[in-house]
Order: C-alpha cells, then sequence, then structure tokens
C-alpha cells in the first residue's frame, strides 16, 4: 500500500476579495438561515429523541444554530450494541480500504466542506476564520492523512524469522469497542479521537461536548459520505455520568481516549479501576487534560519576538487551548519594556463577532466558562498580590465576551500563576534577572501539569540550561517561540503530569495505543 508522505493542508488566508472568503461567507449566510434539527447517529441511522437541545453562537446567545437531539442511558447501550456488532466485518476489512475512507474523508473536508467544516466551528464554538481554518479544515484533514500514513508505517513493523521459524506480528485493534470524549475547543481534536482508534481497526462510542455537536454532526456526516460503515463510530450526546455508568461497567469496554478537564480524567480513572474486574481486558486509558504553560524569558531575549509570543500564544483561540500561554516570567532588565509593548499589542486587538473578519477575539465559549474566567479576573482587581495591566472588562449581553487580559502578579505563586483559566487571561511575574537558575525552579514546581511551555533567549547557555531544566515540564516545549499551534507531523502534541498520558495526538505513540498486537511463531 504506497500513499506518498503527506503534507500539511496549505492554510487559506481568506483575504479581501479571495475566493475561499467568498465561498466562506455564504455558507455562513447559509448557515444562520435555518436551525437544523440534529440526530444522533448509531449503527448508521439518524436517531431523533424528541429531548431537544438548543445550540446558540456564543457571540451571538440569541441566535439560534439548530436543536440537538439528547440520548439517555439507552441510546449508549444502543450505540454499544451497534459498535459491536459492526466490529468483525471492519476489523477484518483490508487496512487499504479502510485507509481510504478516512483518506476520502479528508478530501472531502479539503474541497467539498471546507466552508461547512470552518463555518459551523465559527459559529458553534466562535472561532474567526483564520482560526477555524487552521483547526477544522487543516489540523483535521492532516489528522486523518498523517494518522493513515503513520499506520501504514506500524503496520509494516514485523519480527525477525529464521530458517525453519517463522514470526509475525498481527496489528489487531483491540477487543471490545473504544470511547472517545472529546473537548469543544477543538473541532480536530473531536475528529481526531474517534478516527484515530477507528483507523486501526477499533469500533467506537463517539461523545462529543454538548458545545461541539454542531461542528461534530458535520464531520460526521462527512465521514458517512466518505464510506464509513454503519457503526464503526457512533455519536451520541448525553450526559457525562449517564455515559460512564454504562460504557465503565461495560464487559466489552477496551479503552477511552479523552480530552478535557485533569478533573474529569481522574475520575473517569478511578471509575475504570474500580469495575477492573468486570472487564474482558485491560483498557487503555488516554488522555490529553489541562495545562499552565509557561513563558520563559531570559535576560537575553528578544522583545519584539516576546511580546508575540505572549500576544499570540495567550490570546488567540481566545486562550482557550490547553497549551495557551497562561504564565509568563520576565527578567527585571527587559520587563518594562515588555510590559509597555504586550499593552499596547493587547490594546490593538478587536473584539466581536466572528462573521466580522477582522476581528481577533470572539467570545468565550458558555456561561460556565464566562464565569469562571471573569471570577479569577475580579480576584485580581481586588487583590494587592496582583494588578490588572490590561482588559479586565467583561460583557455577557450579547454573547460571552471577555476582554484579553493581562495581570501582573507579585508573588510569583499567585493564584492565577498556578490554576489553570482557559481563556484570555495571562499573568505575568516580574523575576530578578540575575536569579534565572533560581526561576527555572519555580516553573518547573509551580504548577502540576506539564502540558508545553518556551524559553524566549539569545544566549544559546540559557537556551541549553532551560531546556534541560524544565525537561519534565511540559510535553512540547518551544525554543524563541509561543507554546501553541503544534502541526500534526511536526511537533506531535501532548503532556504529561497533571497534563495527560502524554501520547502524542497525531503520531504512532498514539496509534499503538489503540492496537493489541498478537505474536504468531510458525515451525515448519
Ligand atoms: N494542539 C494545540 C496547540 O498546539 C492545542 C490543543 C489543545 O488545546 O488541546 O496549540
Amino acid at each position: 500500500f504506497h500513499y506518498p508522505l503527506p503534507a500539511n493542508e496549505p492554510v487559506l488566508q481568506y483575504g479581501p476579495g479571495s475566493q475561499e472568503k467568498i465561498v466562506l461567507k455564504k455558507t455562513l449566510a447559509e448557515l444562520k438561515k435555518k436551525a437544523i434539527d440534529i440526530p444522533m447517529y448509531i449503527g448508521g441511522k439518524a436517531v431523533k429523541t424528541g429531548n431537544k437541545v438548543a445550540i446558540h453562537p456564543p457571540h451571538e446567545t440569541s441566535h439560534t444554530l439548530g436543536y440537538f437531539h439528547k440520548g439517555d442511558e439507552k441510546h449508549v447501550k444502543q450505540a454499544i450494541d451497534s459498535a459491536l456488532k459492526a466490529k468483525e466485518a471492519w476489523a477484518n476489512m483490508p487496512w487499504e480500504e479502510r485507509a481510504h475512507i478516512f483518506l476520502k474523508a479528508a478530501d472531502l473536508i479539503a474541497t467539498k466542506y471546507r466552508s461547512f467544516m470552518n463555518g459551523t466551528t465559527m459559529l458553534g464554538q466562535s472561532k474567526n476564520a483564520y482560526q477555524a481554518e487552521i483547526d477544522s479544515a487543516c489540523e483535521l484533514i492532516d489528522f486523518l492523512r498523517f494518522n493513515v500514513h503513520f499506520l501504514t508505517e506500524i503496520y509494516k513493523q514485523q519480527p525477525i524469522s529464521s530458517p525453519g521459524i517463522h514470526n509475525r506480528t498481527e496489528w489487531r485493534p483491540l477487543e471490545g469497542f473504544v470511547l472517545a470524549v472529546t473537548p469543544f475547543n477543538f473541532t480536530a481534536i473531536g475528529g481526531n479521537l474517534p478516527t484515530s482508534a477507528a483507523m486501526c481497526g477499533n469500533v467506537v462510542v463517539w461523545k462529543p461536548a454538548e458545545t461541539q455537536v454542531y461542528s461534530a454532526q458535520m464531520f460526521m456526516r462527512i465521514l458517512k459520505e466518505a464510506g464509513l460503515p454503519d457503526g464503526v463510530i457512533n455519536l451520541i450526546y448525553v450526559d457525562g455520568p449517564v455515559l460512564g455508568k454504562v460504557c465503565f461497567t461495560h464487559p466489552d469496554f477496551a479503552g477511552v481516549h479523552f480530552t478535557g478537564s485533569t478533573g474529569v480524567f481522574n475520575q473517569m480513572w478511578k471509575t475504570i479501576g474500580e469495575n477492573i474486574p468486570k472487564y474482558k481486558t485491560y483498557p487503555r486509558i488516554v488522555g490529553e487534560t489541562g495545562g499552565k504553560d509557561f513563558v520563559m524569558v531570559h535576560r537575553s531575549a528578544d522583545v519584539e519576538a516576546t511580546v508575540t509570543a505572549l500576544a499570540r500564544g495567550a490570546f488567540e483561540f481566545q486562550g482557550q487551548k490547553c497549551s495557551a500561554a497562561s504564565r509568563a516570567y520576565l527578567p527585571s532588565n527587559i520587563a518594562e519594556e515588555i510590559k509597555t509593548k504586550l499593552v499596547a499589542a493587547v490594546k490593538s486587538m478587536k473584539m466581536g463577532t466572528v462573521e466580522d473578519f477582522s476581528n481577533f477575539i470572539n467570545a468565550v465559549i458558555d456561561e460556565r466558562s464566562f464565569k469562571k474566567i471573569s471570577g479569577y479576573i475580579e480576584t485580581a482587581k481586588k487583590d494587592k498580590k496582583a494588578s490588572i495591566l490590561v482588559g479586565g472588562n467583561y460583557n455577557k449581553s450579547e454573547g460571552y465576551f471577555i476582554e484579553p487580559t493581562v495581570i501582573e502578579a507579585k508573588d510569583a505563586k499567585y493564584v492565577t500563576m498556578c490554576e489553570e483559566i482557559f481563556g484570555p487571561v495571562l499573568t505575568i511575574y516580574v523575576y530578578d534577572a540575575d536569579k534565572f537558575e533560581e526561576t527555572l525552579e519555580l516553573v518547573n514546581t509551580t504548577s502540576p501539569y506539564a502540558l508545553t511551555g518556551s524559553i524566549i533567549a539569545q544566549d544559546r547557555d540559557a537556551v541549553v540550561l532551560a531546556t534541560n531544566h524544565l525537561r519534565n515540564a511540559a510535553g512540547n516545549f518551544y525554543i524563541n517561540d509561543k507554546p501553541t499551534g503544534a502541526v500534526v507531523g511536526q511537533q506531535p502534541f501532548g503532556g504529561a503530569r497533571a497534563s495527560g498520558t502524554n501520547d502524542k495526538a497525531g503520531s504512532m505513540i498514539n496509534l499503538y495505543r489503540w492496537l493489541s498486537a498478537r505474536t504468531v511463531k510458525e515451525t515448519f
């Protein structure tokens, strides 16, 4: 099976008058014209329960995009049954055929449905056109194509044989079904978590966050059009506890592919642990969870590069990235200059709806996030140990808008330096530029997370020192760059400690987790 090493899908620019912009604008208008009815997909069938939940754009809560049909325990059971029924034929389908379904889905997104993947992501998750393009077009396409490539490489791996002894590895899928639980913040993650497991021959129950359903159902429809057999991926909308109750007590539960909060992941792990005797096999537990991602700035840093890394790292995607820069350590010799330029950069960021392409900042995802993020801002406003350098206002009269906000903390362990906020809030701390090594230790020990981080320095010794000292502080470590924007195939993504199992999304490491090899020895 020869498939050339895929290249990353080119990112379209949506410049004024461009064809892609015209098409996207048209699609947005079309999507907004009619509230759609969104079924679950169980065993390939559209399932409507009548228990309808409205979906609103986070930036325009008075508008309704559609209604999804919410399921209950019965639907989780049906999804598992459908998956198990589809299993044998799917697992036995030749890899070439299986692979082509995902490659076709990637091509369908790249051509026919690009504006619909981007449009549903923009409206449903309040991402601007550029953010949506990177997520729901390019990254999703890359996940599909690169995973096909990586899995092809894995399947080639075979043990040594000798005269009279023939050894082989059968790269079997797991025995049972895989559960994929996906977050609102990346449509690409929503697509990757079920498909990477399915590609390996597994059957999947997929539950996206309610705030992701609008784009998730679009992707599901594309998978169907690409030829995904009924029951291989079953898309359901149910409450987490209902899902857990059925899936984690099922004898055929074979693994969970999760992206979301550390708290939920811990709870899953505990429940799975308690139910181990019920399962036929030890389930695979793969999770990408929280982050408190740092930017460590050395006294030799380029000021402009630092400001760009902070502004983009903290505020693109409204800071709603696991990888977003959320704590920065500025050296005293250049701190004032960085602060001044950062404040100016943040002030220039336009905030508003996604339909105006000149807006850089859009709304945060929902009321719960809005409350949590604004709560941290209020704490900082009242506290003597912190001050607001820029931003700090928020308003939900039309949508969940929070200004990009920079907090300066006087204490390196101030609450907003330690806890994950998941919003457009960056906390900075100015350290004595002569105490670089001590501050590295502070970076390493301030948070339980270890997802991403950056060192900004022109002094090579400082780069080496930070790279070594912070070895375990981040799964993705960036030198002279922002700590965000990992590209599939270029920077495999994931973190350890409280940030997850570090099974690098879009890499062989991840795919191995969905395979259970059988070694066969034959003598003759
Ligand atoms: N892969 C994304 C990045 O590198 C972040 C994904 C996430 O937020 O989970 O920025």
